[in-house]
């Protein structure tokens, strides 16, 4: 897999008259995939792919539909090496459907997104060859079974927009839940709510990786389980609510 900055590069030194045998020794791609690349453009590789091609991303978006993938996301293979992308979504939770529908159009627009519905469950899905190239996270069995980290340029969107990403995390896998409790203050009694957000996933990589997101907007966090971590203190449930609040 080549970046689009190095196939650009690539086919303008060929359309220059360069030859293949120099290409390939100063950009270290082999002659064949310089053949590929040139007798298949440009019907061949999709021209609007992000990662293998010269398609632009929406880098704030791709950062929330990362988060909802790792929380409640997957991919399969399909005919004709089509993949679909399914974010399955609570069917209590119309504004999450409607998010998880915006930010794949945003990275994927050229492309109607679906709806299917099963019994208290609507998955989102979208049907694209090239969700490998920006899930590269894709592999056989559960997530929780293998490993789950991001490649550097993934982590360079993250830290940049980790509020969508968190925002996409929580929203699948986790929640804002309003605790109560009443307290006696001057003979009257007072009742008082204590939000607090939870993330709960299987995946020891994920919750490393929603750490490190919530590290980098300075927000403190507990495990109270080896698979769910906690946010309770005031001031950081403040800052989460200006990123993710509640699923509605
Ligand atoms: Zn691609």
């Amino acid at each position: 897999m080549y970046d689009g900055p190095t196939r650009r590069v690539a086919l303008a030194a060929m359309a220059a008259g360069e030859s293949l045998n120099s290409i390939s020794g100063r950009l270290g791609v082999s002659r064949a995939t310089l053949r590929e690349w040139r007798d298949r453009r440009p019907s061949g590789i999709s021209a609007d792919c992000p990662r293998c091609a010269d398609g632009g991303l929406a880098e704030r978006q791709y950062a929330h539909l990362l988060g909802l993938y790792l929380g409640d996301g997957c991919l399969s293979e399909q005919k004709k090496a089509v993949y679909a992308l399914r974010i399955a979504c609570d069917s209590k939770y119309p504004g999450l459907i409607a998010e998880a529908e915006q930010a794949i159009l945003a990275v994927h627009p050229s492309r109607p997104v679906h709806r299917a519905r099963a019994v208290g469950c609507v998955s989102v899905v979208s049907y694209w060859k090239h969700w490998p190239c920006l899930f590269p996270q894709h592999g056989p069995g559960s997530k929780h079974l293998r490993a789950m980290e991001l490649a550097g340029w993934q982590r360079q969107i993250v830290a940049v927009h980790p509020g969508p990403f968190l925002r996409g995390l929580f929203h699948s896998d986790g929640c804002r839940v309003a605790n109560w409790a009443t307290r006696t203050v001057a003979g009257e009694v007072k009742r008082y709510e204590y939000p607090r957000y939870m993330f709960s996933n299987e995946s020891a990589d994920i919750i490393a990786l929603c750490q490190w997101a919530l590290a980098l907007i300075g927000v403190p966090w507990r495990m109270p389980r080896r698979n769910a971590l906690s946010v309770a203190r005031r001031e950081a449930v403040a800052t989460l609510d200006l990123h993710v609040g509640p699923k509605y």
